[in-house]
């Protein structure tokens, strides 16, 4: 049938017409310093333009080293590593739904946003959750921990080591580790942003399930996750009737692929290939290197908003050193702070969840001296157009000092 005479069919949804990304995106890319996703290595980048089977020889090799540098990074000796595709929710929502069902008595240290999400999700596969509530800027003192576990005798304990949202740090996590251990409790530990940022030993600690994302401290992509199960936690997945709801987050069959190398659900094969070099990045850096490097970025980073003339979110003893809050001055918003250092600056920071902060991460990639330099001048600049009286230069000057300190 010649082309001329095929019958046209008018579509009921008619065909959209759309500006290509180059349209969209920015001329230049903008550098991501909020609270993730956060800048990825050339390596994790060309590796996240790579397809390959997902099942076969090559795909073992590569989930075999990819469990291997995890447990590195984790620093655990379980077998029981595996990757989720999604995002540190899906690997939240992985160690939740396995460990805990109808009934299971849950107890879940909620210093703000995000660990209160694993309360959310214990309550959602029906598990009886208490929420030990702990003020804004503060954690909870280990005597309110050991009581709250007296009251609630929970199986499963839920805590962050770093909430993102307010930028408090669970310091005390080897010892909440300890009580519940003590008390017969599994803990499950959310790091999606403090891994491989700062110290955290899962096997010594004695940590039953450990998460983590990609787009954070890691630097590799958003959507490929991790997670750990301790031997202990292992066996409480492996004991369970009732099969989890959640079938693509079901660990038992994850397994097949994370360790049978057989199929579960097809891999997300070009983000498992960028979350290998990140890992092999961090391995060659080494985490001892790594900690080093973050720290020192931060409180230079911390020392130069403060010589700005800006406050600092949270106090000293309970700061975050993976992402920084920093108050936003009054008669400012944070959503104007964050438009207007993105528009005039190419500098992307994030606000947080109706708090008067803005944000700046402080995970991988975002440690480096070059980018500092760049957010601390973008972000004095900012106050600057927006009419807040900062000293630009003392700013730039102290961030230099805390970075040459010991050079
Ligand atoms: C970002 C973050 C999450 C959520 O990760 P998603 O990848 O957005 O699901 C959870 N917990 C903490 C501590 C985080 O920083």
């Amino acid at each position: 049938m010649p082309i001329s005479s095929m019958p046209t069919v008018a579509s009921a949804v008619p065909c959209p017409v759309v500006e290509s990304l180059d349209a969209i995106l920015p001329e230049e890319p903008l550098l991501m310093m909020g609270a993730g996703p956060v800048p990825i290595p050339a390596a994790v980048a060309k590796a996240n333009t790579i397809v390959i089977n997902h099942l076969g020889g090559t795909m073992v090799k590569v989930i075999a080293q990819v469990k291997t540098m995890a447990r590195y990074v984790f620093q655990t000796q379980s077998k029981w590593v595996l990757g989720v595709a999604g995002p540190g929710s899906a690997a939240m929502e992985m160690a939740i739904s396995n460990l805990a069902w109808e009934g299971t008595r849950v107890l879940c240290i909620k210093n703000g946003f995000f660990s209160d999400r694993m309360g959310e999700m214990g309550r959602r596969v029906g598990a009886r959750v208490s929420t030990l509530e702990v003020a804004d800027r503060t954690v909870a003192s280990l005597e309110q921990i050991a009581e709250a576990m007296r009251r609630e005798r929970p199986e499963i304990v839920t805590v962050v080591q770093g909430e993102t949202s307010n930028t408090v740090w669970n310091y005390h996590l080897k010892d909440i580790a300890a009580l519940a251990k003590a008390a017969g409790a599994l803990v499950i530990v959310d790091a999606v942003c403090t891994l491989s940022t700062m110290p955290l030993e899962m096997d010594a600690w004695g940590i039953d399930a450990v998460i983590t994302g990609g787009q954070k401290g890691l630097s590799s992509i958003p959507g490929v996750s991790l997670i750990a199960f301790s031997d202990a936690a292992w066996a409480r997945v492996k004991g369970r009737t009732a099969p989890n709801a959640h079938w693509c987050l079901d660990a038992s069959l994850a397994e097949n692929f994370w360790h049978n190398a057989g199929y579960h659900y097809t891999a997300p094969v070009s983000g498992v290939l960028a979350l290998h070099e990140a890992l092999r990045l961090v391995c060659a850096e080494t985490l001892e290197k790594r900690f080093a490097r973050h720290l020192k970025c931060s409180l230079a980073l911390q020392d130069g908003v403060t010589a700005l003339g800006l406050q600092l979110y949270a106090p000293a003893a309970c700061r975050l050193n993976s992402v920084v809050g920093i108050e936003v001055p009054a008669g400012l918003s944070p959503a104007d702070v964050c438009a207007h250092i993105s528009r005039q600056h190419q500098v992307e920071i994030s606000g947080s969840f109706g708090l008067p902060i803005v944000r700046i991460g402080q995970m991988g990639e975002q440690c480096r001296e070059h980018n500092l330099f760049r957010t601390v001048h973008a972000l004095g600049r900012t106050m600057v157009d927006l009419g807040v009286k900062v000293d630009l230069p003392a700013g730039v000057a102290a961030l230099e000092r805390g970075l040459s300190e010991g050079k």
